[in-house]
């Protein structure tokens, strides 16, 4: 197990995981410091930072009218955009009235001597074709979810540091610029036999090393990693560079949960991507999770089977599922709760999709009520892929 003498070892702990400080899943909202905020009206919101959420450009903008996008990019520092907390075809169908409810919410946050709110425009984003879903779509959950504001300066500032306001169960969503787009650290998610609710913090390692020295050992992953070193223009040797590529990763532990309720562990790798291009961090996730088989000792590793899986359709991170929201979870929250609307398990009857994205949408319509399932007939059942993410929005995402 030692590594020869100068070698870089891949289960070295020290000084691990660099770069905590940048990885955006450990942010909470209102950051740095608060810009002008409205005089006290009458709506009461949350007041509690949350959880900071990342959804990538091409996650945000799947399925979404591209004529429609490019219109309000044309102006990325005028326009922001809502999503819904649970934002989805449910909650589209039962909460009609979002926009207006939104904009008259937002008609009460007034600035210093402003005594009448400011010319606004406030318009859903349209669905890129009414064409069936993808393989692997859900249909309540199905996007876009957002929602485009066009709003006074003052009013874009506060609501952008603001990151997410709750003010009521149809009146709780984030907001997101259209300046810069995040690029979420999720690289892979783990099962296995030994990734249960007890392994222990030195198994954990074990395993994240094991992660390692795979990669590492794998050629193109090896290549794509001095191609990135000397593209930043850094001195590390092949060895260094891998190393330094890979101090960041840690697992982060997540549950995902199936058709009966049943639980199961998993590990989320996550890392800071070598690149801030969309399009290189995706080559860089899909080379991590097409390396050679993990293993731990007589363990293998399972890096497949959860990588889609895992994803909240309240908040629309991908480092949860919905039952397991931290958002909700501040003591002022005034959106909808999760935690109140845990789906009964499955009694007779087959249910077609599996994914833990099945069992949000029926826990939103405990919520939200029952939306027509006329289009279910669609579903082709095959939840074999991810929701297919990536393309749609890619390219140079600053700017
Ligand atoms: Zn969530």
């Amino acid at each position: 197990m030692t590594p020869p003498a100068g070698a870089a070892d891949p289960f070295q702990t020290d000084g691990m995981p660099t770069d905590r400080e940048l990885n955006p899943h450990l942010k909470l909202t209102q950051r740095g410091e608060a810009p002008a905020t409205p005089n006290p009206g009458y709506a009461r919101i949350t007041e509690t930072p949350t959880p900071h959420v990342v959804i990538p450009r091409h996650r945000l903008f799947a399925n979404s009218s591209q004529r429609q996008l490019a219109a309000a990019l044309m102006e990325p520092d005028i326009y922001v955009i809502l999503i819904p907390y649970g934002g989805g075809r449910s909650f589209n169908a039962r909460v009609p009235n979002f926009g207006e409810s939104v904009r008259t919410l937002l008609d009460t946050f007034l600035f210093g001597t402003q005594t009448e709110p400011e010319d606004m425009d406030i318009v859903k984003i349209l669905p890129a074709s009414e064409q069936e879903p993808r393989v692997g779509e859900s249909l309540s959950f199905q996007q876009p979810w957002g929602w485009l504001l066009r709003c006074g300066r003052d009013l874009r500032r506060w609501l952008l540091w603001m990151e997410r306001i709750s003010a009521g169960i149809n009146k709780t969503f984030s907001i997101y610029p259209l300046n810069y787009f995040e690029d979420s650290w999720k690289i892979a998610t783990l099962s296995a036999d030994i990734i249960t609710p007890n392994t222990s913090h030195a198994r954990a390692l074990e395993i994240l090393g094991n992660v390692k020295k795979t990669c590492w050992a794998n050629t193109q992953f090896k290549k794509y990693v001095v191609d990135m070193s000397r593209k930043n223009k850094s001195n590390l040797s092949p060895q260094e560079a891998l190393v330094q590529a890979t101090s960041s990763w840690e697992l982060v532990p997540a549950d995902h949960k199936d058709h009966l309720g049943k639980l199961t562990r998993v590990y989320i790798l996550t890392g800071r991507p070598l690149s801030t291009d969309d399009k290189e961090r995706q080559t860089w996730v899909a080379l991590i999770n097409s390396v050679d088989t993990v293993w731990v000792g007589v363990h293998k590793i399972d890096m497949k089977t959860y990588q889609n899986r895992i994803s909240c359709t309240w908040c629309k991170s991908d480092l949860h599922c919905a039952h397991a929201c931290p958002v909700a979870k501040v003591e002022d929250w005034y959106g909808p709760d999760p935690a109140s609307a845990e789906p009964e398990p499955a009694v007779g009857g087959r249910r077609v999709d599996e994914e833990a994205l099945q069992e949000d949408s029926e826990a939103q319509e405990a919520i939200w009520g029952t939306v027509s399932r006329g289009k279910k007939r669609n579903s082709r059942g095959d939840n074999s892929r991810g929701r297919g993410g990536g393309r749609v929005g890619r390219g140079r995402t600053r700017g």
